[in-house]
């Protein structure tokens, strides 16, 4: 049976992915930072039978070692400074860890002699499109980030498909637009809608507050989206594809319907406030992705539809919340 080694096990995506691989049958190594200890928690309760490994994308001497360990099949490098807020006040270390540390990851595979036999999936990003050069996006548009984040995943984009090129590698690039579900942070704005939402239901918070409500994001389920990572590596040949629902909706949308699965439609506008500490010095104001080459050439297609995934989260965060106010 196969080997996979993730990057960035401890984030959403990661171990969404992690329990995709382990029920095909994989040994799943899952890489985590050596100062992450609540996501090291996280995956030990989630995903017991995960082997966790340390090592960090800034540390390219880290990245040999953890290869030579775990002898992988298929690697999926999903580690990155994810937030494009934070971006903006960190941006050195984005660039770092984004964007230079996939080229570490890149050289690492190359150093330790595994260019022929692995398998590698970079998680590219919608952020690289960011003012859309044209509606909808595919895998022709070019790119113009907004963001520190977007530029770094430029930057590891392309030295990916330089890679790909330069030494033939099996390296396929998933510019997956915005996914979210239970597992997603409480820094996203999807997450922190349908917690907020939650928690003012339950009488615990009596105002969300929140940057600009009119950007409009493709917003997918996490759980299908990890799906389309792994087809990508199951390929005879490497390549980049789009994954992505077709539909657009706006954070203000994401809102409303947020209160509407908690049982307060049309009561939105009494408890979010503006607050500009969530605005950006430079927005990406519309994505919305053609993913027809994944549909066609991976048998992809997303599953959950929008108002499922508002309503999931909503109701999640409603469990969850409610379960820590039985346990104070
Ligand atoms: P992103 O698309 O990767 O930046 O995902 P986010 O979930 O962080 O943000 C999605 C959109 O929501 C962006 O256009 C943000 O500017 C907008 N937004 C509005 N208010 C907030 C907020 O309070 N927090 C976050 N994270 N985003 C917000």
């Amino acid at each position: 049976m196969k080997t996979a080694l993730i990057t960035g096990v401890g984030g959403q995506d990661g171990r969404h992915l992690g329990e995709l691989l382990l029920s095909k049958g994989y040994t799943v190594y899952g890489m985590l930072n050596g100062q992450r200890d609540d996501s090291a928690k996280l995956v030990e309760q989630e995903l017991p039978k995960v082997i966790q490994v340390r090592g960090d994308l800034a540390d390219g001497s880290s990245l040999a070692r953890v290869l030579e360990e775990t002898q992988p099949d298929e690697i999926y490098n999903l580690a990155a400074l994810s937030f494009v807020g934070l971006s903006f006040s960190q941006p050195e270390l984005t660039a770092n860890v984004t964007g230079l540390g996939v080229l570490r990851l890149l050289e690492a595979i190359r150093a330790t002699k595994m260019q022929d036999r692995v398998r590698f999936y970079q998680a590219s990003s919608s952020e690289m499109f960011g003012k859309v050069q044209s509606v909808p996006q595919n895998e022709l548009t070019s790119f113009y980030p907004r963001s520190p984040y977007g530029v770094a995943k430029v930057f590891a984009h392309f030295a990916c498909i330089n890679y790909r090129e330069a030494y033939e590698m099996h390296i396929s690039c998933g510019i997956l637009f915005n996914h979210e579900g239970e597992k997603r942070g409480l820094e996203f704005v999807t997450r922190k809608i349908t917690n907020g939402v939650a928690r003012i239901k339950l009488g615990l918070q009596h105002e969300l507050r929140l940057g600009d409500l009119t950007p409009q994001r493709d917003w997918g389920y996490a759980g299908d989206y990890v799906e389309a990572m792994w087809r990508m590596l199951q390929q005879a040949e490497p390549d980049d594809y789009v994954i992505a629902t077709g539909k657009t909706h706006s954070v203000r949308e994401f809102v409303d319907l947020a209160f509407k699965a908690a049982g307060m439609e049309g009561q939105a506008d009494q408890f979010v406030k503006r607050d500009d500490r969530f605005v950006r010095p430079t927005e990406v104001d519309l994505l919305i992705g053609d993913s027809s080459k994944a549909r066609r050439v991976l048998g992809w297609e997303p599953k959950v539809s929008f108002e499922e995934l508002v309503s999931r989260m909503v109701e999640n965060d409603l469990r969850q919340e409610s379960h820590k106010i039985k346990n104070l």
